[in-house]
């Protein structure tokens, strides 16, 4: 089909009266039929790593979304964009018109300049007389200028098959939200189960093992058609980050769980990371290259906090072996220090560790405390695809944070699907000495299915690990409360994921004072 047959449909009304609330009504009535919605914004809009004058905007136009190029003709397609300072779009501040290409499976990504800092803007696209819904940013404000406070969104690991994405739902009703960080797992890279067959499965997903650029952009596509997760999108620009499923289980540098060659890993690691940059709204940046995406960045808001961004995977070198399937064919030079980071994004982190901000957000993926797994196949064991395969790195980063006397550094971790939160020690192994960081784990969106409060093995682990105090398998999501003397993080967990219409609740609270690294429960 080409964009020209596309018809107006009253979607376009509704889009163009621009109330977030309406997103979840034209979600559910265009989506239910099936994948053919012939909508150009059938994925949706959202908004990413704002600074001071603007944010990305993004869309993708795919009025067929599951089909090859989401049933785009093979040319270029003009779309309006603006911005604006009301949700009616009465007073557009900024204009412009972007190019949605067939090289980039119709992603736009617009870098819009010029706004006010610390202010609330909305946004739109316009293609072939049909509207997008409408997205909501607000901009960050200039580094080092006062700021009172700020409220960042925590999510990831959202498991198409294992569950509904009604967390997405409740995240972006949470009011004020000046971001969202996505620790990653955005997509899950396996073959559609049958569930009629197997556990914790409501919906599977298209297709097989997903390999080449298309399956990526048709796998993306199908996540995107969630309305829970686009009401999230529209609500709050997000920083992105990638863990190991945008790519392949557990893959770190140029390997994959599989052992397959290094050569053929990169043509697949290559595939998913112009995928990722095609359904992400980030910046220029981070446009895919031959070498790979530069994902690890670096946002400030005033004086109150600098978020570093940081990348677990793609640069790794020396870790101890993954314990189920050692990586047989990749080719990894055994000379060269243990790295989680690799040596130019440590110097990149180190020198952006700073004094002159009140808090240093490290937004990561894989856990950095020490854990030590309390019961059943994992007993007494670590996971040595987080931090505590590569303790040297680890050592390092702590170093950095001792030596420049930080006592402000929080960091932010998804990947084991479990709400933790706990300290990192100054020393390794002095799990109840003194601490260089504290650690907040966020659960997961969907993925593990519906999820326990804490299953009767892990009723022995706070003794195997007395620096971290919560144990949570539910699902769903935190909020990091981030004021100049103190930081607060909500834990909100799922009644349920299995059907819709899930209820959230607050279920711990934890407050961080400035200057004194320590968790204290919140009264
Ligand atoms: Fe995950
Ligand atoms: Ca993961």
């Amino acid at each position: 089909m080409t964009h020209r047959m596309i018809a107006r449909r009253d979607v376009l009304k509704l889009a163009a009266s621009g109330s977030l609330a309406l997103l979840s009504g034209v979600g559910q009535r265009a989506w239910a039929a099936g994948s053919s919605s012939e909508y150009l914004f059938s994925l949706g809009v959202a908004s990413g790593d704002p600074w001071p004058d603007g944010f990305v905007l993004w869309t993708r136009l795919a009025p067929v979304p599951l089909d090859p190029h989401g049933g785009m003709p093979m040319r270029v397609v003009s779309v309006d964009w603006e911005v604006a300072e009301d949700e009616r779009f009465t007073r557009v501040v900024k204009s412009g018109v972007a190019e949605a290409r067939p090289e980039l499976g119709h992603s736009v990504h617009v870098e819009a300049k010029g706004l006010r800092p610390g202010w609330r803007y909305w946004y739109r696209f316009r293609a072939n007389g049909e509207l997008s819904p409408v997205g909501t940013a607000r901009t960050a404000t200039p580094t080092g200028v006062e700021m009172d406070r700020l409220r960042i969104g925590v999510a990831g690991c959202q498991h198409y098959e294992e569950g509904f994405y009604t967390a997405y739902r409740r995240l972006g009703e949470v009011a004020d939200l000046d971001a969202i960080f996505h620790y990653g797992d955005y997509i899950y890279e396996g073959r559609a189960r049958d569930c009629t067959k197997v556990k914790n499965c409501v919906r599977s997903h298209a297709g097989d093992e997903i390999y080449s650029l298309d399956d990526y952009r048709r796998r993306y596509a199908q996540y995107k058609l969630d309305p829970d997760l686009q009401f999230a999108h529209a609500a709050a620009p997000f920083l992105v980050s990638y863990d190991d499923h945008e790519v392949d289980n557990n893959w770190y540098n140029e390997c994959d769980q599989d052992g397959s060659h290094a050569e053929a890993f990169l043509l697949r690691r290559a595939a998913a990371m112009q995928a990722w940059y095609e359904h992400m709204p980030v910046r220029q940046a981070q446009y895919p290259t031959s070498a790979g995406v530069r994902m690890y960045r670096r946002f400030d808001y005033g004086d109150l906090l600098r978020v570093q961004v940081l990348d677990t995977r793609q640069y790794r070198h020396g870790g101890a072996p993954q314990t189920n399937k050692p990586p047989k064919g990749c080719r990894q030079e055994a000379a060269g220090p243990v790295t989680m980071l690799g040596s130019q994004q440590e110097e990149w982190l180190s020198a952006g560790l700073s004094s002159s901000v009140r808090w240093n957000l490290l937004a990561q993926q894989v856990m950095v405390m020490p854990f030590t797994y309390p019961a059943g196949r994992d007993a007494g064991r670590t996971n040595v695809d987080s931090w505590s395969g590569y303790a040297q790195a680890r050592e390092r980063l702590v170093a950095q944070i001792v030596q420049r006397d930080l006592k402000n550094v929080v960091i932010a971790t998804g990947d084991v699907h479990q709400h933790h939160a706990g300290v990192v020690p100054v020393r390794e192994g002095a799990l109840e000495g003194p601490a260089a960081a504290t650690e907040f784990v966020c659960t997961s969106i969907s993925s593990g299915g519906e999820g326990v409060q804490l299953s009767n093995g892990w009723k022995g682990t706070p003794a195997d690990n007395p620096h971290c105090q919560l144990y949570d398998a539910r699902r769903g999501y935190q909020v990091f409360d981030i004021g100049r003397d103190s930081w607060r993080t909500d834990v909100f967990t799922m009644d349920k994921v299995s059907g819709q219409g899930g209820r959230s609740t607050l279920t711990n609270s934890f407050v961080v004072e400035q200057g004194h690294v320590a968790l204290n429960r919140a009264s």
